[in-house]
């Protein structure tokens, strides 16, 4: 049997904290083979080195504020400029107008457009369980949650944490956000008939699945070669 061979692709993902944008954008890339830029995972890990960037964006990320937009759109832009504009799932960018603006203009720039914004939809109440019993191996960055996926028995338990906003105060911050600054974002994307909403309520396999046949539905799967839609 052939095997699949999935055609270029340049998506994003969107929702909400805690709709699974993450874990989903990872199966993408285990799978498809697509590079998962994440401002979020960006960030964090400046803010673990240390560095400039990171001592600035500290005290936004940890309290659910968005950063400044002009440090985001340098991550996500040298991060797409790596893939050769090609074959990337963004997660967590653009969260603003402005931001999608940017994306815009510098996609356009490469001729090369986003095929599909994928929204990941689920209501409030399972966010806030979701994220409340999120826990994150601070080696690997994986996610835990600790009643549905929780961090294996034999993981050094000071491996595991609670992100700090991910605690209810700063939830609350940042569903606020989102609605204020980014749903608005959606509005654009779904004016273009770029738009796809799926239902992230269900275990990893069922939403990836929902989230796969849309790319199919955009793309298609193709039997040989590598092709550009
Ligand atoms: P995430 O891991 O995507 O939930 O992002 C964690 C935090 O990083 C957010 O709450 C913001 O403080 C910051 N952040 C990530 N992406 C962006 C962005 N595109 N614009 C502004 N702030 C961001």
């Amino acid at each position: 049997m052939k095997a699949k061979i999935f055609l270029i692709m340049r998506i994003a993902l969107f929702g909400p904290p805690g709709v699974g944008k993450g874990t989903q954008a990872h199966l993408l890339s285990e799978r498809r083979g697509l590079r998962h830029i994440s401002t979020g995972v960006m960030l964090r890990q400046a803010m673990a080195e240390g560095t400039p960037l990171g001592r600035e964006a500290a005290s936004y990320v940890n309290d659910g504020k968005l950063v400044p937009g002009e440090v985001v759109r340098k991550l996500a832009e040298a991060a797409i400029a790596e893939t050769g504009y090609d074959d990337f799932v963004l997660d967590g960018y653009p969260r603003t107008v402005e931001q999608a603006g940017w994306l815009n203009e510098f996609l356009e720039a490469h001729k090369a457009p986003l095929h599909a914004v994928i929204s990941i939809v689920v209501p409030d109440e399972v966010i806030v369980d979701r994220l409340s019993k999120r826990r994150v191996d601070r080696v690997t960055g994986e996610n835990y949650h600790l009643d549905f996926k929780p961090p294996p028995p034999d993981l050094d338990p000071d491996r595991i944490f609670q992100r700090p906003d991910d605690r209810p105060e700063a939830i609350r911050k940042r569903l606020e956000v989102y609605r204020a600054e980014t749903l608005p974002v959606e509005e654009i994307y779904e004016k273009c008939g770029k738009l796809y909403r799926v239902d992230g309520v269900g275990t990893m396999e069922e939403v990836y699945r929902r989230i796969e046949a849309v790319l199919e539905k955009v793309s298609g799967p193709v039997e040989s070669g590598r092709v550009r839609p």
